[in-house]
This record gives structure tokens, sequence and C-alpha cells, in this order.
């Protein structure tokens, strides 16, 4: 395992979003680093790909102090399901490991919402939210005897942010805030590393 790829994504996300692009451009560029970094699947720490056999787990990867963004590590064991969510900013879910399946949802003038298409996604892509656009959706895993594995990056740190979850037929709402699963975040940079530079 090698911490380079998801510190790599890190550093070339954050000199992206120094420049305040638009969603545009982070869904095009920033999509981008994403696909680089779950092009391959061979860097995730096995403690973050743990399944959890009743819910689906999101473990914090990294936090941008700034809060631009957070990066998520969500594992699915088979049949599970989010309820009908928002996120309330950008997001981009990138397939690592099985198959996913998001059905964005629309609101409709009698307050129901109604389902769009879905998408299934295999290993390498990756597919967005935006309250500009698209952001209520729910997401399952679409393998029904294996764990998936998604690398989501948001615009804000997610576990943090009071966003809602929807009934289907009478559009009630309901705010949550996520939180995660995890006490630690990987160790991004090598100690042993970290001495050596200090000791030239
Ligand atoms: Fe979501």
């Amino acid at each position: 395992m090698s911490d380079e790829k998801l510190l790599s994504f890190i550093k070339e996300l954050s000199l992206l979003l120094e420049q305040k692009p638009s969603e545009e451009i982070i869904f095009t560029k920033g999509k981008t680093l994403l696909e680089r970094l779950i092009a391959v699947d061979d860097w995730l720490p096995v403690e973050f790909s743990k399944p959890h056999p009743q819910y689906y787990q999101q473990y914090l990867l990294y936090a941008d102090p700034l809060d631009r963004f957070s990066v998520v590590s969500f594992v699915w064991g088979p049949g599970q399901k989010t309820p009908l969510h928002n996120h309330t900013v950008w997001g981009m879910i990138g397939q690592l490991r099985g198959q996913e399946k998001g059905t964005p949802y629309y609101r409709q003038t009698d307050g129901s919402f109604k389902a769009g298409a879905p998408c299934v996604c295999p290993p390498g892509k990756v597919d967005t939210v935006s309250p500009n656009t698209h952001d209520i959706h729910v997401v399952e895993n679409a393998m029904s005897d294996q764990v998936s594995i998604s690398i989501h990056v948001y615009g804000g740190n997610i576990g943090r942010i009071q966003r809602s979850v929807f009934d289907l037929n009478s559009g009630a709402e309901k705010t949550f805030i996520s939180g995660y699963a995890n006490q630690l975040v990987p160790n991004l940079w090598n100690p042993a590393e970290f001495s050596k530079q200090i000791c030239e």
C-alpha cells in the first residue's frame, strides 16, 4: 500500500481549488484527478475498506483544513442502500471496487419525488452531485454478493454539514449530520521520510 497516490490527489486538488474554480472546472479537471486516483485499486488501507454487517460505512480519509473539500471512503455490504438524501455541496463519487447504483430524484409540484435515470458505476467511473442541478439521490450497492467501495469527494467537510433526508412520497424533510465511522485518519506523511529531511 502506498499513501503516495492519495497524497498526490490531495495536493493536486488543493492546488486546483486554490484557484477558486467554477463547478464546471471542478467536474472536469477535478474529475480527471479523481479518475486517476481510482484507476488502480491498490492504495486504500485495509482499515478504511471494512464493511459493517448492517450499515454502509463512511471513513474519512482527509478533511481540508480550510473546509474546501473532504475525501471519504464509502464501503457497502451486499444490499446496503442510503435513504433519499441531499448534500448541499458539490460531490464526486469515484468507483474503486465492485459496483454501485446512484439514482437521482427530482421534486414534483405535489412535493413528492420522481426518479431520474440511474447511473451504474463500474470501477474507474466517476458520478457527480450538485445543489445547482442534481443534489438529491439514493445510492446502493449494485452487487448482491460482494462489497463495493467508492471514494467520495465533497466541496466541504461532509461529515460536519447539516443536510437532509426525504420521504419519497410525502416529500417530508428531516435534517441530519452524517459523521464518520473512523476515529483515525491515514498517516499521509511517512514519519521516516520526515525525520530524514529534518536531519539533512
Ligand atoms: Fe450521496
